[in-house]
């Protein structure tokens, strides 16, 4: 068997036309457009990057959008205060910062300061509880964004033997919840992995789907799934350089060994990074919605 293998970047721009459709309907039906602002403290690399990706996409699908550079030695303070500034600004509807922040910043304080209404990052606890409740919310963009994959490449998941490694709270906690509630892409079975995870290959082997999210490159090995399994790998993992200068990425699972036998597979790059940012753009556009009562 060899497997399907799952374009994120794929549906992703599926996704993104019918966002594109909605604002252009948001605007001519009720003046309204989507606004985000991106929060950038301090110059990291990967972060600029990420913030450069965020800002393009929501600029392509017709956003108001706000790049908000701020030195990495702002105070807690002064951060505060700006994000309360865009929480109170109508014309912007989710507001994203962007992490890690520098050390000398309580990142947990900073998230806490957004309203529940713009946390289109879906980190802020108000998010986080209704989630787990199964009410309507922002969810946390990468696990949404693994199940709007699954749903749409037509993995079953009712039912399903769903095994998860790894337990962050931004990937392996909140998909483990959304896999496990009872509507479309959930109503699985959840096990969840991690360091302390006696056997790991045990649970693996019996998983219909497997989502890794450890952060280790091919900690998962052809050996240790079963035949037919789904896999979703979240992992990205920098293992060296292209003589340009650029990183040669790879996931979490050996996938030239295990695309032989899954049924499913995600690849890295092109899996589930590009649904991320698509996930913030729909919790946007929710935002947005939600702010005049359209959802
Ligand atoms: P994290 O906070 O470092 O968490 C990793 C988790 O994996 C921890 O729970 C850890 O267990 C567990 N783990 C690590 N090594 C393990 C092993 N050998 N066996 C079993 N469990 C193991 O990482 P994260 O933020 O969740 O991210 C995970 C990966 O996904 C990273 O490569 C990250 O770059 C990637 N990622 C990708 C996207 C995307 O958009 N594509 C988004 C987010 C993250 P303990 O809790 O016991 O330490």
């Amino acid at each position: 068997m060899s497997a399907k293998i799952i374009s994120g970047t794929e549906i992703a721009k599926q996704i993104r036309e019918e966002i594109k459709a909605e604002v252009v309907e948001l605007k001519e039906k009720h003046n309204l457009t989507p606004g985000l602002v991106t929060i950038l403290v301090g110059e990291n690399p990967a972060s600029v990057s990420y913030v450069t990706a965020k800002q393009k996409t929501s600029h392509e699908l017709g956003f108001y959008s706000i790049q908000d550079n701020q030195p990495a030695d702002i105070q807690e303070g002064d951060l505060l205060k700006l994000i309360d500034k865009y929480n109170n600004d109508p014309q912007i509807h989710g507001i994203l910062i962007q992490l890690p922040l520098p050390k000398h910043i309580n990142e947990t304080k900073v998230l806490y300061a957004i309203s529940p209404d713009k946390d289109v990052d879906g980190f802020h606890p108000v998010s986080v509880g209704k989630m787990v409740i199964g009410e309507k919310c922002f969810l946390p963009c990468t696990p949404a964004g693994i199940v709007e994959m699954i749903v749409r490449a037509g993995i079953p998941t009712k039912g399903a033997e769903t095994v998860i490694v790894g337990r962050s709270n931004i990937v392996g906690k909140p998909i483990a919840n959304l896999m496990l509630q009872k509507r479309p892409g959930g109503d699985s079975t959840v096990t969840i992995c991690h360091t302390a995870t006696k056997d790991m290959a045990f649970h693996t082997k019996r998983a219909d789907i497997l989502v890794v999210a450890a952060g280790r490159p091919k900690v998962i090995t052809a050996d240790m799934v079963k035949d037919g399994v789904a896999v979703i790998d979240v992992g990205v993992n920098r293992i060296g350089q292209t003589p340009e200068g650029k990183a040669i990425l790879c996931g979490d699972v050996d996938f030239d060994a295990i695309k032989e036998k899954a049924s499913f597979i995600t690849p890295v790059p092109g899996g589930v990074g590009p649904m991320t940012i698509t996930m913030l753009m729909k919790n946007t556009l929710l935002a947005v919605k939600m702010s005049a009562n359209l959802e």
